[in-house]
């Protein structure tokens, strides 16, 4: 949907020449601005490998300061969080998106919340990576990510529904993860020891029995992909970018 003031024009070029007619994606981000940065690149690279050309994606990026969300978490006001992500979500869509992507597998938590009385669709970042593991005939991954990603139920208990038995991290391992990501990665800080670190942790799980790793966490990627790690990668922020892009394209 685009503002009345402008639609005319955008039917107009969109009649005279344009082969492709893509929706707007939404993207509430910032959490981190390091990831949001990913899923930028990945969209724009997403466009010009798929349809050539000038092609770019049709984008709103809203990138909230990740400092306020990351005080709420800790302070377990998970709820004030939600109220955040509505507003914004609302005010994505009166901007003109089509579709919505949450770009952090933690805050999805919230994704219930976030959407109360928005009508446009939320393109869940658990639901993207269940099915593209599912298609690959993949069942135990291991979950690397965030603690609240790893220990609560709204991700996982996404992923058993979907017919997935995850495998987590033993407890030191989770909490070695979770301030690599927070202290790190999140901060755009990129070393060769935090890099070991995943891989070893992404070794144990495969040691345990994961047949495949999901980088749960939007940042993960920025320390493991295929070249790294033994079994079939499920880069959470590249499969939620490339579904937002077949969806902007067909939907
Ligand atoms: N980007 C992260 C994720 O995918 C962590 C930051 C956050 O808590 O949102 O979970």
């Amino acid at each position: 949907m685009v503002d009345a003031g402008i639609a005319p024009i955008y039917d107009a070029i969109t009649e005279e020449g344009a082969q492709w007619f893509l929706k707007t994606i939404g993207i509430l981000g910032g959490m981190s601005a390091a990831s949001t940065q990913i899923y930028y690149r990945t969209l724009c690279t997403l466009a010009r490998e798929r349809l050539g050309g000038l092609h770019s994606p049709e984008l709103l990026i809203r990138s909230l300061d990740f400092s306020r969300i990351e005080r709420l978490q800790v302070a377990d006001e998970w709820e004030r969080a939600g109220d955040i992500l509505n507003a914004e979500a609302r005010s994505l869509e009166r901007g003109g998106a089509d579709l919505l992507i949450l770009a952090t597998n933690t805050m999805h938590k919230l994704a219930d919340r976030m959407m109360r009385g928005v009508s446009i669709p939320l393109l869940h970042i658990a639901d993207a990576t269940a099915a593209s593991i599912c298609r690959k005939r993949l069942r135990r991954p291991g979950l690397m990510a965030t603690a609240f990603t790893m220990e609560q139920a709204f991700y996982t208990d996404r992923l058993v529904m979907a017919g997935l038995d995850p495998v987590i991290p033993e407890v030191s391992d989770r909490a070695l993860t979770h301030r690599i990501i927070y202290e790190e990665l999140c901060r755009d800080i990129v070393t060769k020891e935090s890099r070991a670190v995943f891989m070893a942790i992404a070794q144990r799980l495969v040691d345990r029995g994961a047949d495949c790793l999901i980088l749960g966490c939007t940042e993960v990627g920025m320390l493991l992909d295929q070249g790294n790690v033994r079994v079939p990668v499920f880069d959470t922020t590249q499969v939620h970018c490339e579904a937002a892009f077949a969806a902007a394209l067909n939907a």
